[in-house]
């Protein structure tokens, strides 16, 4: 590995920004270019909204986290990962979105969108690292009305719900916490769930209160239930009592999310049809292009929950660690398949 080798980390969230300090350790200076800003995904969490993981799990490169509470914030996190990206001195370039890539001799050449200009440009690397995370492709519903003004698949800040009635419909933890949160923000809260009960993830300090306040009639919940489709002012449902419409000033479809698999594919990257994962070598995460590693969730294709930042935050030392000089020795010489 020399110093020269050009790598590129696409996505500055906690795992990119965790592989770029890996490989800045061995010698190597890579880029990271982001879509959005540094830790886009936290950004657009709810304001003042509360990790679930404990600060030293969230931490990256050995740098400390320190925070008022017990829990980190979401600004304390948006305030460490940038001071991290800062006194590791790492090439962040925010607002550049990769939209393809394609192979040029060993390397790579990618097309990022210059978001802010309007106006695109190319990068070479030896090596590139898609570190995209899930967050910008939520699964939709696919039902009439999904794009209205009023409906989301991103949790509000609750303060904005006071007074509304708000329908969310899914049942995993950051469902149920925008429900107690905006129940307490004086919101009329509705869940609407397709199974008959809470999933066992659900955290266990959530999950009593949530069923305090539906024993208390403060939240209603409308069990395997199903969205037909959502009009100005309402959702229709179907359930166990037939076809029903509730009144909806806002409406949170928050069923999850999904990698882009449509960018993944475009570079070549194998997906696995039953579970979404994409091809590749777990010791070095480089996928079957190679050169091409993938980081952090979407090495876990569908089941996003099984990668957080506490156990995706290690990837960099897969990728940039003696492994992968192993496993690129070997291949040397060996034919590589060329990505769109
Ligand atoms: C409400 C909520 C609460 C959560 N709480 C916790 C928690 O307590 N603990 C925990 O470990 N996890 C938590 N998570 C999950 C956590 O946010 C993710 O595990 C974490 O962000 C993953 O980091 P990442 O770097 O892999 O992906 P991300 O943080 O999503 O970063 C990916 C980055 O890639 C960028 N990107 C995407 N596509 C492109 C492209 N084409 N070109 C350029 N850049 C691109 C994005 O802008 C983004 O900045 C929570 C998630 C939510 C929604």
């Amino acid at each position: 590995m020399s110093n020269a080798e050009a790598v590129v980390i696409v996505g500055a969230g906690p795992i990119g920004l965790a592989c770029a300090i890996s490989a800045v350790r061995r010698g190597i200076d890579p880029v990271v270019l982001d879509a959005g800003s540094i830790a886009e995904s936290i950004a657009r969490y709810p304001v003042g909204m509360t990790f679930f993981t404990t600060p030293d799990r969230l931490e990256i490169g050995n740098h400390p986290l320190v925070c008022s509470g017990a829990k980190a914030t979401r600004e304390e996190a948006l305030m460490y990962y940038r001071g991290v990206a800062r006194v590791e001195r790492l090439r962040v370039r925010p607002f550049h979105r990769l939209v393809s890539g394609r192979r040029v001799g060993q390397g790579f050449e990618l097309e990022f969108d210059r978001v802010l200009r309007g106006d695109r440009v190319s990068v070479r690397a030896d090596r590139v690292v898609l570190a995209t995370g899930y967050f910008g492709h939520p699964n939709r519903l696919d039902v009439p009305g999904e794009d209205l003004p009023h409906v989301s698949h991103y949790p509000e800040e609750p303060h904005r719900l006071a007074g509304l009635d708000v329908v969310i419909v899914g049942a995993k933890n950051s469902a149920i916490e925008l429900a107690l949160a905006a129940f307490r923000a004086g919101a009329r809260v509705t869940v609407v769930h397709r199974r008959e009960a809470l999933k066992p993830s659900v955290k266990y300090w959530l999950r009593p209160d949530f069923e305090n306040r539906v024993k208390a009639g403060e939240i209603s919940v409308r069990w395997e239930t199903v969205v037909r489709s959502i009009e100005p002012g309402l959702v229709r449902v179907e359930g166990p009592g037939g076809p029903a419409a509730l009144g909806a000033d806002r409406v949170f479809l928050l069923t999850g999310y999904h990698p882009d698999y449509e960018l993944f594919r475009g570079l070549g990257v194998e997906i696995d049809p039953s579970t979404g994962r994409p091809t590749h070598d777990p010791a070095t995460l480089e996928t079957n292009v190679p050169g091409l590693h993938v980081a952090g969730s979407p090495t876990a294709g569908r089941f996003i929950s099984e990668v957080f930042i506490e156990n995706g935050r290690f990837d960099g030392e897969k990728i940039f660690g003696d492994a992968t000089s192993r496993s690129r020795a070997a291949s040397a010489g060996a034919d590589r398949p060329v990505g769109e």
